[in-house]
């Protein structure tokens, strides 16, 4: 199942990763639902959102340690 995290706009815990990558037909449905986030098949660059909150719609980066 999706991983669900907490938007730092509304503080919902309706936050999900964008998917980037060629979206399969699952995806499809669940963004159909407002399950998912297509985030079309280019990978986000440093510092790009991604992730989406389904709630209010905000994007955000997250911060990564590389
Ligand atoms: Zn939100």
């Amino acid at each position: 199942m999706t991983r669900r995290y907490i938007c730092p706009a509304c503080r919902q815990r309706r936050g999900v990763d964008i998917d980037f990558g060629y979206p399969t037909p699952e995806l499809f449905d669940l963004a159909e639902r407002g399950e998912a986030v297509i985030g079309g098949c280019v990978l986000p660059l440093i510092g790009e959102p991604e992730r989406q909150c389904l709630a209010c719609g905000h994007r955000w980066a997250i911060r990564r340690r590389r």
